[in-house]
């Protein structure tokens, strides 16, 4: 691969940018970050962005970069590398910043929205090595997900596949950030368990959580909700089993359209461990048909660098056409 060995990693979120620089065995040698600050514009983040891959790349030739891979909110253009409108970078519509980076960085610049990278993280560096079909799912504040099929990500029609957190499974549910009613991401994300744990709160049923709290719905999160589930709070413990069963369907739905070797599950949500996995998984098998049925459904292994790690294996991919196995 000649004099070619490190890539620049940049996991862009909406409240920190976070930088990397990385060899192709997902080695970290540097990194630094900063706050995105949106709300400034999007010449600002652009600055910013610059600023740590500068420093990042700082006394490094440009013959030794395979260039900077970038992971970013979605809606992603893979594709074009066009941010399209992200809810979390307000004021981004349609913004080429491949290309922008491009020109102010003189480097190649690869470009995917955070849960695509973070499937290929997974795939190439963590619980997903050696599969060459994997189902990837990240809970947290939102849904997202990332498909590897036959060895390589889906993208779809403008890099728009694995939207999974979009999927209905309730149909009149609850009100997803999407506009539509009983997403995936409505039902089962930390925000969809933090709404029910505050509502649990408001009627009194939360005896714990609301002590965890001090009685302020309004300070309720996920991972509160799974701490009084953890002390005994019944309420608490079914917010999180519903959650769990609506991700078992969702984990079902993804069996029977892409048939994974493995689904991994990752996000803060992920954190709750068993109370999340006995429930999804039992749900899962339920639904499936008979072959689906022994599918491992685990974990995702890479924590907070997942996104910086998903920005390297951008790179590994090196026809740029997303088919070379890692
Ligand atoms: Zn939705």
């Amino acid at each position: 691969m000649g004099p070619r060995s490190l890539v620049i990693a940049v996991d862009l979120g909406g409240t920190q940018v976070r930088a990397a620089l990385c060899d192709l065995e997902g080695n970290f040698l540097r990194r630094a970050e900063c706050p995105t600050k949106p709300e400034e514009g999007l010449e600002a983040v652009l600055g910013r962005i610059v600023g740590l891959v500068e420093q990042m790349r700082s006394g490094i030739a440009n013959d030794r970069l395979f260039g900077v891979g970038v992971g970013s909110p979605g809606p992603v253009d893979a594709r074009s590398g066009v941010i399209i409108s992200p809810p979390n970078l307000p004021g981004w519509h349609e913004v080429a910043l491949q290309a922008l980076l491009e020109e102010r960085l003189g480097l190649p610049v690869r470009l995917a929205n955070d849960a695509n990278a973070a499937a290929l993280g997974e795939w190439a560096f963590g619980a997903g090595r050696g599969h060459r079909n994997v189902a990837y799912v990240t809970i947290s504040t939102g849904i997202g997900g990332g498909i590897i099929a036959d060895g390589r990500l889906l993208l779809g029609h403008r890099g728009l596949a694995a939207e999974v957190g979009h999927m209905t499974l309730l149909p009149g549910g609850p009100r997803c950030n999407c506009g539509n009613y009983g997403c995936w991401e409505a039902l089962a994300s930390g925000t969809a368990i933090a709404r029910e744990g505050a509502a649990a709160v408001r009627a009194g049923r939360a005896p714990i959580l609301s002590r965890l709290v001090e009685g302020m719905p309004e300070r309720v999160d996920a991972r509160r909700v799974g701490e009084a589930a953890a002390q005994g709070d019944e309420a608490a413990r079914g917010i999180i089993q519903q959650a769990a069963e609506y991700s078992g369907i969702g984990v079902a739905n993804l069996l029977h359209l892409y048939s994974p070797e493995i689904v991994l599950i990752g996000g803060g949500v992920s954190r709750l461990g068993d109370r999340l996995f006995v429930p999804m998984r039992r749900v899962a098998r339920q639904r499936v048909m008979p072959p689906y049925r022994e599918v491992p459904i685990e974990p995702a292994a890479l924590r907070a660098d997942v996104g910086l790690l998903g920005a390297v294996a951008l790179f590994l991919e090196e026809d740029g056409g997303k088919s070379v196995e890692p």
